[in-house]
């Protein structure tokens, strides 16, 4: 699902520099990686979802050639095969949460809104404990409500590809044990590969794989 080769990328302007030399995870395979915060743990999620672009090395995510894709065919890549769950939730404030978790359907890049997925979006926003919440817009809503909003825009277009960015930061133990079930047996149902990115270290018996981020990156 994910074999990088040789990554490199620096932000523009100097400053921060990330090289991995490689990683490789398999389809279905759930994934955690740990390490210490600012050593571009984020950073690598954005190269995988191609949000932004390797300058060097190779990097082939659900069968697309990340490297030599342009701006375009990476949003259109991203839209089809990963869900992302960003550190920040990245949430729309200017749409209440039921838009926010068909956002990927708004943004033109082929997926087709039915009503299939509208059920689907209610389905997982049921589960996940938000379905009276779904017309409140973000700044309305607790952390952890926006972080459940975020998971269910993830899930919602069943993608091959999760990526978690401390998907459970904000939640309680309570709520993160059941949020956490219900993103596991999804990846389960949808034979989804899942990397997250995680502090929380009661969380790794949950993974095939714990990858420490220190031993991934080839220091500076
Ligand atoms: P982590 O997720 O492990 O905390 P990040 O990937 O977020 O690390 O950040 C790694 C480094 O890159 C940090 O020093 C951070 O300040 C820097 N950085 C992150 N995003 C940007 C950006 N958009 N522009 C410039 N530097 C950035
Ligand atoms: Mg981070």
């Amino acid at each position: 699902m994910i074999a990088a080769r040789d990554l490199s990328f620096a932000y523009p302007g100097g400053g921060f520099a990330l090289k991995v030399p490689a990683l490789d995870v398999a389809p279905s395979e759930r994934v955690g990686v740990i390490g210490p915060s600012g050593t571009g743990k984020t950073t690598l999620l954005n190269l995988v979802a191609g949000m932004v672009r390797a300058d060097a090395g190779a990097l082939t995510v659900a069968g697309s050639d990340l490297a030599t894709l342009d701006d375009a065919a990476r949003r259109r890549f991203r839209a089809t095969h990963v869900g992302f769950i960003f550190q920040n939730f990245a949430l729309v404030d200017y749409l209440n949460a039921y838009e926010n978790i068909l956002y990927p359907y708004r943004v033109g890049l082929g997926l087709r809104l039915d009503a299939q997925v509208r059920d689907r979006a209610r389905a997982l926003a049921e589960a996940c404990g938000i379905a009276h919440r779904l017309k409140s817009h973000p700044a309305a809503l607790s952390g952890g409500e926006q972080q459940r909003v975020a998971i269910c825009r993830a899930l919602v277009t069943q993608p091959k590809l999760i990526l978690a960015d401390e998907a459970t930061g904000n939640l309680d133990p309570e709520t993160k044990e059941a949020i956490l079930d219900l993103l596991f047996d999804r990846a389960s149902d949808m034979q989804a590969t899942v990397l997250a990115v995680t502090h929380d270290h009661d969380l790794l018996p949950r993974f095939d794989r714990v990858i420490d981020f220190a031993t991934l990156r080839q220091p500076a």
